[in-house]
């Protein structure tokens, strides 16, 4: 990917600082990963407040889990990242947070699968809720391995939000719209209306991602199996 593992470490701590300021976590929660290369990923360790790293809190495991490198220990959800990585080559970072508008929907069960904002459509398409699973459990891998080759941006059920993209700021910028979308999304389904666009204006908004550089198959419709609510 080209970038050299201090700017990694320096971006993953931006976005930290982003994600702690914005209320996106709270104490020591979620967790921002990037791809080194094929086989290392630098990762945010457990009991550290994402609002407050530095550059030596960040860890480096290989693609199965090992620690190679730091001294903080990993969190039992770095392998939700690693599951991530192995499904989606073009996926160098991955960012994972406990937002509140959109973890109402994670814990209502709701996907956010209404077409209402163009500006989420062309970039995420439908948000997935992904089955609950126990954190760092073969159960919750398997249902996010269901969803991540066709979806940039999920739900994770009762549990948070994770995000995906080719640069930190990339997968970071996903969770904000991800949760700016579902706080306007509340605020409309509290006015008691939400007007949807039509299939045709929905399909115009898919052909705009060609041009934004947006992989065009990422999450056009619902998921094939109906999420149960
Ligand atoms: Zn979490």
């Amino acid at each position: 990917m080209g970038k050299n593992t201090k700017v990694l470490r320096n971006e993953i701590i931006d976005v930290g600082k982003r994600m702690y300021d914005r209320g996106f976590v709270a104490s020591n929660d979620g967790n921002i990963s990037a791809r080194i290369d094929s086989e290392k990923i630098l990762i945010t360790p457990t009991g550290v407040s994402k609002g407050f790293m530095k550059p030596d809190d960040l860890i480096i495991v290989d693609m199965e889990g090992k620690l190679l490198s730091g001294n903080k220990k990993q969190s039992s959800e770095s392998n939700m990242h690693l599951q991530v990585y192995k499904n989606r080559p073009d996926v160098n970072s991955v960012c994972h947070s406990h937002p509140p508008y959109a973890t109402g929907f994670a814990v209502a069960g709701i996907p956010m699968d209404a077409m209402v904002l163009p500006e989420v459509i062309i970039t995420l398409g439908i948000i997935p809720v992904v089955e609950y699973g126990t954190t760092g459990s073969e159960e919750l891998y398997d249902a996010i391995s269901k969803y991540v080759k066709d979806y940039d941006a999920f739900l994770l059920a009762n549990h948070g939000a994770m995000s995906v993209g080719n640069s930190v700021l990339n997968a970071y910028n996903k969770m904000e719209t991800i949760e700016h979308s579902a706080k306007i999304q509340f605020i409309a389904r509290q006015l008691g209306k939400m007007n949807t666009l039509n299939k045709k204006q929905v399909e115009k908004l898919f052909l705009l991602r060609e041009k934004f550089g947006i992989r065009k198959d990422i999450a056009p419709k619902r998921p094939v199996k109906k999420i149960r609510s």
